[in-house]
């Protein structure tokens, strides 16, 4: 899960890291009162989307008085913010964040992220801050500093001071470093976090170390041991199919394919996106049902696919283990009956009681197309979605 970046400064602050005075605003009124509140003579307004790239995109805007920020978020709210990490269709912003400008010495970068090849938190740091991290590393690599953490033994002060000296942070600042950079660990580890980055971290002209921006994303499995974290999800900045998903239990991931899948575990969905793909096709999505696949579950993994209007086939593939092959055909049954899918439907099931799953589909007298192996199924799925496509067309040609 995503946070915002006022979520995230506030989360670091609590961990010792030092943050640029800023108030919260859900109005272009309220935020020019917050301006005039908090004082001085130049603010930044930031756009809180889910995203990086604001900066470019017309998110971050300095102003010099109250009437300019009124101006200028005006022309914010609820207008969708495109960066080149939001796709194109944007994402709303519904809240800005203004904050007291700060005179900028230098830039840093400063990331953590779980790096799965070491099995460790990686600390990624580069003086080039300001630009976004796959351009440091496409044109200064050099410039970058790596450190990872030994998990037994936590984030050393050396460590710390080496990345320091790396980065050529003055003496007097050195210490500073060290808490924020143990401050982002602290917050990392202990609020299970996937990502920490702060681009940039500044050093001001008046000798702080603040973070400019901030960014945080959080283990969803780990959520629910963390109220105060979960309770900063902001659902106007999800894929509404994904959020949907996300409370109904289901472990999905939109995607920008024709052929939607319905598919028992996570490694058996990975196959039949492969394998849908491999025919010819393009999956529309990733979709878990999960091991105990009850006629209810499978309805509502029906109604999510099909609220996708891209779908244009839907591939059932079960692989009953644990689970029995006829409750899996009854749910199909009854999911069919309940949700209305008026596109091809291809079941594939194998494993415990397939003979009698099959007989149920069979019996039912609904127009589904039946598959034993994985490569069949997705070879009709890809088929039945062509001919579909065709036959459209030549309605829309006649
Ligand atoms: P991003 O583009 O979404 O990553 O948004 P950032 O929060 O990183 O802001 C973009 C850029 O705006 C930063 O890299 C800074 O150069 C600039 N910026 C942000 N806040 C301030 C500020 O308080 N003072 C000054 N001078 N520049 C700022
Ligand atoms: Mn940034």
């Amino acid at each position: 899960m995503d946070i915002h970046e006022y979520q995230a400064k506030e989360v670091l602050s609590n961990f010792g890291v030092a943050i640029p005075q800023g108030a919260l605003a859900y109005s272009p009124e309220q935020a020019a009162y917050r301006a005039r509140e908090m004082g001085g003579e130049r603010w930044v307004v930031k756009a809180q989307v889910h995203a990086g790239g604001r900066g470019k995109a017309g998110g971050v805007k300095v102003c010099e008085s109250d009437v300019e920020i009124q101006e200028c978020t005006e022309e914010m709210f609820g207008k969708k913010l495109v960066t080149h990490q939001t796709g194109p269709e944007g994402k709303g912003i519904y809240r800005v964040y203004v904050e007291a400008a700060v005179p900028i010495d230098r830039e840093i970068y400063l990331g953590f992220v779980l790096d799965r090849s070491s099995q460790r938190i990686m600390i990624v740091a580069s003086g080039e801050g300001g630009m976004e991290i796959e351009d440091i590393s496409a044109t200064r690599p050099e410039t970058i500093v790596r450190a990872t953490v030994e998990p037994a033994v936590g984030l050393q002060e050396f460590q710390c001071r080496e990345i320091a000296f790396k980065l050529g942070i003055e003496a007097g600042l050195v210490q500073h470093l060290v808490r924020t950079l143990q401050g982002c660990y602290r917050a990392f580890t202990e609020l299970d976090a996937t990502m920490v980055e702060i681009n940039p971290l500044v050093i001001t002209g008046d000798n702080r170390i603040l973070a400019l921006d901030a960014k945080m994303t959080f283990d969803d499995n780990a959520l629910f041991r963390h109220p105060q974290i979960s309770e900063l999800r902001d659902k106007s900045q999800e894929d509404p199919r994904e959020a949907r998903a996300a409370d109904r239990g289901l472990s999905y991931v939109g995607l920008d394919g024709n052929i939607g899948c319905i598919v028992n575990g996570a490694g058996l969905a990975m196959a039949t996106m492969d394998t849908i793909k491999l025919a010819g096709g393009e999956p529309a999505n990733f979709l878990d049902i999960g091991g105990g696949a009850t006629p209810e579950r499978v309805a509502k993994a029906f109604r999510l696919v099909m609220s996708d209007k891209n779908v244009q086939a839907v591939l059932v593939n079960i692989f009953a283990g644990i689970n029995r092959c006829d409750w899996v055909a009854e749910g199909v049954v009854q999911a069919l009956r309940e949700v209305q899918v008026d596109v091809p439907v291809i079941v594939r099931l194998a494993g415990t009681n397939v003979s009698e799953g099959q007989k149920i589909l069979a019996q039912s007298g609904l127009p589904l197309i039946r598959a034993t192996t994985l490569n069949e199924a997705a070879e009709r799925a890809v088929g039945a979605w062509q001919s579909d496509l065709n036959q459209s067309t030549k309605v829309r040609a006649s």
